[in-house]
């Protein structure tokens, strides 16, 4: 066997079953499901001071994003919980859609975020922190011999350790370079240096490196700004969480955020200054994610728009800091002030820090298995945005899987892969290791075929069970979890049992409220199928007990209301399935099929694939645009044949 690097004779400082290499949100989850499962476990940071830091706004969930957090929650990890705890404002986004899109999103407290993290990581026994720069990793045998396997990492300062598995989750780090307009400088994020060497070891490893960027807005001191001449958002759902958890609950002291616009100076000033963007003026050409343009992106793409939404978001309670959303800028410090000051309210504004944009080397998932190991080097596997992908949630996501399986690899169990009709971690890894990326990937309602099934408020039902048996799920919180689906149960036999009679008053008030009658009478789950009917209306007309816990009476009705949804959507899912050769006709203008993501048009009026199932394999493309494109085939195939016979009557 030829050895990649490893010496027999090298002297390790330390030895332990599984090393995480970074202290982001890939890496805490990943260290710490590990821990759970019984591995001597550690985590190496570049900064202990910025375990979990949150580069980029500090705010968690939103749409897909927000049932990640709740699938990694229901798995036994930790973001939902510390993102319930440190809570500034939450809101419930889409709520006048359905539950399937339903979204729960928390500002978080920066600093407090951090702290938390790093408490947890403290208290968690057994858990070794070391703050160090791993430049490299240690491989027995040859990847080109399909031998090789991880033994050790390898620290600048000169030290070796040895581990049975590692989990690489250094995000932005690997050749950092941060940009301000056409100055840039080599670091991981602001005020932090850049990891060297790694991409080096795996480039030698035979791992294809590419490279991605991402930018954050700037930050205004609050203080500067008159917000009270702003529509300000309030917190609307603090009572609402992301953990299934109860113990956990807890909800603090809630801030606004602030809502302004672009206005005509703001665009001008863009206009006019584009040339002096990395992007546009050419100084670097690494892909960023079309889904958080900058703002010179939005006016350039959107040209016939006026004005742009901006939400000004606290950054925590003990700083004055505002964080700028929808306003990434790649223009020059120096023009930066000035466009700031263009927004309404900002007229007087402070800059604290400047917008900056950060490109980094990133692995290609597709040299990844389902489980997160890499396929060159058995042990080593990789997590979060050096994965590809954008956002803490995503990251988070990954660490668990990653830290998971590097567990059981060490002690020489199955690697569990999550299915994409399971949840979303599953769906975002299999987009993951199946399609090459063509801009950071973040996860989105729209590339899941299953999103009836995979909603935020189920992900206990459909994930805690596999994390009970996997090692994963304690026995209080197994309990918890019991007795919450008896009670869903139970309130479901209640539901389909018990009627309401024409004569009862409440009769009337459902009248009222859904403009139909009640003739004879109904079944209580019949009336929740009724459009605009909800399990907290049968508990304002006395049909449903106030005590019955909110998550168990809304439990039982999405149950209730989705039962045909869901058989429709397993319907079209198997259709496609069977679809696969359906040719596609030439000439169709991808552009004007308006059910399809604005990211599938542009892949398909460039590609044109013969077959449905050639599309399907397109990167960009998800499953949910293989649905709606075959379901528009349909359509227009069904159009077509009715115009035909009035064609030869003519
Ligand atoms: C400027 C900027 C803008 C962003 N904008 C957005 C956005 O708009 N939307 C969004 O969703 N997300 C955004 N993000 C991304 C978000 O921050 C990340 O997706 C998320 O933090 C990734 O988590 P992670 O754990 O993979 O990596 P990170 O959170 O980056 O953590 C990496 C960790 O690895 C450590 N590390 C790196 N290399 C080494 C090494 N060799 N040895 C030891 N430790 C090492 C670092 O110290 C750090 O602790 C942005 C990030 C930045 C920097």
């Amino acid at each position: 066997m030829n050895d990649h690097n490893s010496n027999p004779s090298e002297p390790f400082s330390e030895h332990f079953e599984v090393i995480v290499v970074g202290g982001g949100h890939a890496g805490c989850e990943a260290a710490l499901t590990a821990l759970r499962l019984g591995r001597h476990t550690a985590l190496f940071s570049l900064n202990l001071d910025r375990i979990a830091w949150q580069p980029c706004n500090p705010a968690v969930g939103g749409p897909a994003k927000s049932q990640l957090v709740h699938e990694v929650d229901a798995l036994g990890g930790v973001i939902g919980r510390l993102a319930d705890a440190t809570a500034v404002q939450k809101r419930v986004l889409n709520a006048s859609r359905g539950p399937a899109v339903w979204a729960l999103r928390a500002q978080t407290d920066k600093r407090a975020y951090r702290r938390e993290m790093l408490a947890l990581l403290h208290a968690s026994e057994g858990l070794a922190l070391r703050e160090a720069m791993v430049t490299d990793l240690i491989v027995a045998g040859d990847p080109a011999d399909g031998d090789a396997r991880v033994v050790g990492v390898r620290t600048f300062f000169g030290s070796s350790y040895r581990a049975d598995a590692v989990v690489l989750t250094t995000g932005t780090f690997l050749g950092g370079r941060i940009w301000v307009g056409d100055r840039s400088m080599a670091a991981g994020r602001a005020g932090e240096q850049p990891a060297e060497g790694l991409t080096e070891a795996l480039q030698r490893l035979g791992f294809r490196m590419e490279r991605l960027k991402t930018g954050t807005p700037a930050r205004v001191d609050r203080r500067t700004v008159a917000l009270d001449r702003l529509e300000a958002q309030p917190s609307d759902a603090a009572d609402r969480f992301f953990s299934f958890d109860p113990q956990t609950w807890h909800s603090g002291e809630q801030m606004d955020c602030h809502i302004t616009r672009t206005t005509e100076a703001t665009h001008r000033l863009i206009r006019e200054n584009l040339h002096r963007t990395p992007i546009y003026g050419g100084f670097i050409d690494s892909r960023g994610p079309r889904y958080c343009p900058s703002i010179e992106d939005k006016i350039v793409r959107f040209a016939d728009k006026d004005s742009h939404q901006i939400f000004l978001e606290p950054e925590g309670r003990d700083t004055p800091e505002l964080y700028i959303q929808g306003f990434s800028t790649g223009l020059p410090e120096s023009l930066q002030l000035e466009l700031l000051r263009t927004l309404p309210g900002l007229e007087q504004c402070v800059m604290l820090r400047p917008a900056y944009a950060v490109d980094y080397d990133m692995l290609p998932a597709t040299q990844l298995w389902p489980s997160l190991m890499t396929r060159r080097v058995r042990g080593l596997f990789t997590a979060g945005q050096l994965n590809g992908t954008t956002g803490y949630e995503e990251a988070a996501a990954q660490g668990l899987v990653a830290g998971l399986n590097a567990a059981r690899h060490v002690v020489g169990d199955e690697p569990v892969h999550f299915a994409r009709e399971g949840s979303y971690i599953g769906t975002m890894i299999d987009d993951l290791v199946t399609k090459d990326l063509q801009e950071p990937y973040r996860v989105l309602t729209s590339r899941s075929e299953y999103r009836l099934v995979l909603r935020g408020d189920n992900a206990d039902r459909r994930l805690t069970p596999l994390g009970r048996d996997l090692g994963l799920i304690d026995d209080r919180r197994w309990q918890l979890f019991e007795r919450k689906q008896e009670a869903i149960a139970a309130e479901r036999r209640r539901l389909d049992t018990v009627r309401l009679r024409a004569g009862d008053p409440a009769a009337a008030a459902v009248e009222a409220l859904t403009g139909a009658a009640v003739k004879g009478s109904i079944l209580l789950a019949d009336l929740l199928r009724r459009p605009g009917f909800h399990a907290d209306d049968l508990v304002r007309l006395g049909l449903t007990p106030a005590a019955l816990p909110r998550e168990v009476r809304e439990g039982a009705e999405i149950d209730v209301k989705y039962s045909g949804y869901l058989a429709r959507q397993e319907e079209q899912i198997r259709r496609v399935q069977d679809q696969g050769q359906r040719p596609i006709p030439a000439g169709i203008v991808y552009t004007e099929i308006t059910t399809l993501s604005r990211e599938a048009r542009e892949r398909l009026e460039r590609q044109r694939p013969g077959t449905l199932g050639l599309a399907s394999r397109l990167p960009g493309v998800s499953p949910a645009d293989v649905t709606a494109l075959l379901l528009w085939l349909e359509q227009r195939e069904r159009r077509l044949t009715a115009l035909a016979p009035a064609a030869a009557d003519r």
